[in-house]
């Protein structure tokens, strides 16, 4: 026997109609201008509509696997480009029910507590490891049976995306006794849109103006490439990504974390590397003081472009401009000051001076400020920024400032994610990418994940930790998203 069986997909859906100010409603029927979301899936098991005869009841229970399996969209009659997202071992058996045999699955996925909501994912697929597109799978509790638990488990989809073709087609292969029963081909998948048009910038709702309605993209967690289309385009090609750790940040480090600064580096480049960038170096020595040094001073403990000096220094010092530029960064208002043309420096453009201020972050969410730049500062052709200052890191005043109170909340082995994941952030930051929004199955959007599964590099920072666990902080990548946005802008 081979072939004999179909799996489906139930699916669990909700309809958005945006309002056109940012907010939306929620619909649950299909209809004219609504968008389709996608939050989880039903399995149930059937007989090929074409087979000739069913077999007979048989109570063996003969060893499955049932494995589920996505790619980007591409046609039924495609057979390629799955990935591997779940398995769930356990047996099948034909049970004589009232309407003839039924084919029956039923898991023996062993669990580690009864919780409602599991989460599986498979070790050997980045895609998968490191996502952030979850949904919920629940099998129909009759012909599918995938575990011991009434529960919905909540699954990694892969970090699948193409901006021309945002679907993910979701899919499933039942083997029995080592024969594949239920295949890809003969199933109709199940498409997830990827798509999430009118969402307001930071989840904002009600203030287009300043929060405008943009497109974002995936599942339950979402990002946005908006900026593509605004930002100037430079060549990445034949260049090199550099990175420089200041004394500032340095001593941060050794003092109050238990990551080396090797460690960090080797992270850092890492993930730079994942997102494309072929070229990168981390200078985390002495030398790297003189590089900060060209473009950055502090003025009263605040790191700023070295050529922020008042031309008259007879001024009280309290008027000079490096002094109120000094207050208005202390104060998270550095807008506040309006620095002259004369006063930006001009920096490669993929080159970033990590430094560290006893600051207070921008917002409890952030752990750190991204580089500033002054409004329209990208030179393309000379592929140069202009920028008034470097990216901080912010080291607070004390233990309850964000970053030192993740580093104390998290293992010490992940002290070394968590300030890598943070430079990272920054430096996304300064390519245009904005933060990953969550849609966890109903409205609103909001910054940060309820249930914490928020992963990547651009996820808020409160929110970075694996599922189940409060004190493992992974290594974060750049989303699939992201990395769209970065291959328009660089590659
Ligand atoms: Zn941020």
């Amino acid at each position: 026997m081979a072939n004999l069986l179909q799996v489906k997909f139930g699916v669990q859906e909700v309809f958005l109609r945006p309002n056109g100010s940012g907010g939306f409603t929620t619909v649950a029927a299909a209809g004219q201008g609504i968008s389709r979301q996608v939050t989880g899936a039903t399995l149930s098991l059937n007989w090929r509509r074409d087979i000739a005869t069913t077999p007979a009841a048989n109570a063996t229970k003969r060893p499955a696997s049932l494995e589920l399996i996505a790619r980007i969209k591409k046609p039924n009659s495609a057979t390629d480009g799955y990935a591997r997202f779940a398995i769930f071992p356990g047996k099948v058996t034909f049970v004589q029910g009232t309407a003839g045999v039924e084919p029956r699955f039923k898991g023996d996925f062993l669990l580690v507590n009864n919780q409602r909501v599991q989460t599986i994912g498979l070790s050997d697929a980045n895609n998968v490891t490191r996502s952030d597109f979850f949904f919920l799978i629940a099998g129909d509790g009759t012909t599918v049976d995938l575990k011991n638990d009434p529960g919905p488990i909540l699954l990694a989809l892969p970090w699948l995306f193409e901006d021309t073709n945002p679907i993910l087609q979701v899919n499933a292969r039942l083997s029995v006794a080592e024969v594949v029963e239920a295949d890809e081909n003969s199933n109709t998948p199940l498409d997830v849109p990827l798509q999430h048009p009118a969402v307001p910038d930071e989840g904002v709702a009600n203030d287009v103006a300043r929060h405008p309605l943009l497109n974002y993209f995936g599942v339950r967690n979402i990002a946005t490439l908006s900026n593509a289309a605004r930002l100037p385009k430079i060549r990445f090609s034949g260049r090199t990504l550099r990175v420089f750790f200041h004394a500032t940040f340095r001593a941060f480090c050794t003092e109050h974390s238990s990551a080396s600064l090797v460690d960090i580096a080797t992270a850092v480049t890492t993930i730079l590397t994942d997102a494309g960038f072929a070229a990168v170096t981390v200078s985390r020595d002495t030398p790297a003081d003189a590089e900060c040094g060209r473009f950055f001073r502090p003025v009263n403990g605040r790191f700023m472009s070295r050529l922020i000096v008042d031309p008259d220094q007879s001024k009280r010092p309290e008027d000079r401009i490096e002094n109120r530029f000094a207050a208005a960064i202390a104060n998270n208002t550095p807008e506040a000051v309006l620095i002259p043309d004369t006063m930006v420096v001009r920096v490669p453009f993929f080159d970033f001076f990590i430094f560290a201020e006893q600051a207070e972050p921008p917002n409890p969410n952030e752990l750190a400020h991204s580089e500033g730049a002054v409004s329209g500062g990208i030179l393309p052709a000379a592929a140069e920024k202009l920028l008034v200052t470097p990216t901080i890191i912010a080291t607070g005043l004390g233990s309850g400032t964000p970053l030192r109170a993740l580093l104390a909340r998290v293992e010490t082995t992940d002290h070394l994610n968590v300030l890598a994941s943070t430079i990272a952030h920054e430096i996304g930051h300064s390519f245009g990418l904005r933060h990953n929004l969550a849609f966890p199955a109903a409205l609103p959007y909001r910054m940060g994940d309820p249930q914490g599964l928020q992963r990547g590099v651009m996820a808020p920072a409160g929110t970075r930790q694996v599922p189940g666990s409060k004190d493992r902080s992974p290594l974060l990548f750049f989303g699939p998203v992201h990395q769209a946005m970065i291959r328009k802008l660089f590659f």
